[in-house]
């Protein structure tokens, strides 16, 4: 792939024209959303979709997440919208929520890995809006990052990972969420969560009237859930927040250790220390771009404090374990 030079434009007005042009032209944008950055290529064109799995070195059975810019284009993209996604939608959209559904003809296989299936959702980001609006179409995107790096939540996380390979970056600031969509398979009559988001399995199951049902035969996990994922450079490990408190980290003689935490700390501190009070949810927007800084700062071994695993706790948690995971 030859390199292209890439800019960062703040989303404003004109930006954003200019993004839908590239769009339109059959390149790729990355845009800010509510969640993470997304890497955005038109939904119908199977030559865009194949050029964002090659600058991400993304694997190809890995299907991007179709963006509309409200529920009505939804007949463009699924074939049928059931009662259940009606419900979510009603309660969720524009938001972090992405439906699996059947797909249209007009969805390329490129787009959905070759599935008959198609996830999408309507974010609620300003220019994530402006720009679907402006293109006219929907944006098929997964998360703007290098296959396997932490998700960026920042327009500067994107430029260090697709620097050279994209024509356009805009910049919307850091994400609220911070996290990526929760995704639900909303094809039968009960929810079945294929990847938590930080709209919690509680309130998808309220909003549903109906259990949360875990990933099975019928609806398979999120094939992205099995590759290796989120990873910075160093090695991270994770520590329950009573290892934090009581002073045993603080024990510890790794060399270049780094620590995410909540708790207060007490012991000697290593070298890189980045602390995120407050609750789940400011943990969940704080966890990409801590990862990403203790790899900046040169750390080799890196601790992060766990969160309990309910609610937003749980997409915390998902992505933490896959951080880990060697
Ligand atoms: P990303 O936006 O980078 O988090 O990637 C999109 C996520 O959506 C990946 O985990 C995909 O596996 C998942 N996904 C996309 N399309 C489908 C689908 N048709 N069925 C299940 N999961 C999907
Ligand atoms: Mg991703």
């Amino acid at each position: 792939m030859s390199p292209v030079r890439t800019r960062l434009l703040r989303a404003g007005p004109e930006a954003v024209a200019e993004a839908a042009a590239l769009l339109r032209a059959g390149a790729l944008v990355a845009f800010p959303t509510e969640t993470v950055y997304g890497l955005g290529a038109r939904a119908f064109d199977p030559a865009a979709a194949r050029r964002v799995y090659r600058a991400k070195g993304r694997p190809s059975d890995n299907p991007l997440i179709v963006h509309v810019a409200s529920s009505g284009d939804l007949p463009r993209v699924v074939r049928r919208v059931t009662p259940l996604a009606r419900r979510l939608i009603a309660a969720f959209w524009p938001g972090p929520l992405t439906l699996v559904l059947e797909k249209t003809a007009r969805v390329p296989a490129a787009v959905t890995g070759g599935r008959s299936t198609v996830a999408v959702r309507c974010p609620s980001h300003p220019a994530a809006r402006a720009l679907l609006r402006a293109l006219g179409e929907p944006i098929a995107a997964p998360s703007a990052n290098r296959s396997g790096r932490p998700s960026p939540t920042a327009a500067a996380h994107v430029r260090r990972d697709l620097g050279g390979r994209i024509p356009l970056i805009l910049d919307g600031g850091p994400c609220r969420r911070g996290l990526e969509s929760a995704i639900v398979d909303a094809r039968g009559r009960r929810p079945v969560l294929l990847r938590p988001g930080t709209i919690s399995p509680e309130r998808i199951a309220r909003a549903a009237g109906a259990p949360v049902e875990a990933p099975g035969r019928s609806a398979p996990a999120a094939p992205g859930t099995k590759h290796r994922h989120y990873a910075p450079t160093c090695r991270v490990v994770l520590v329950p927040p009573a290892l934090v408190r009581n002073g045993a980290l603080g024990r510890v003689k790794t060399p270049r250790a780094g620590l995410v935490h909540r708790a207060p700390f007490s012991g000697k501190r290593p070298s890189f220390v980045r602390r995120v009070p407050g609750d789940v949810s400011a943990y969940a927007r704080a966890l990409f771009s801590s990862l990403r800084e203790a790899e900046a700062a040169g750390v080799r071994t890196l601790y992060v404090e766990t969160v309990p695993d309910r609610g937003v706790g749980r997409a915390v948690m998902d992505r933490l374990r896959r951080a880990a995971a060697r």
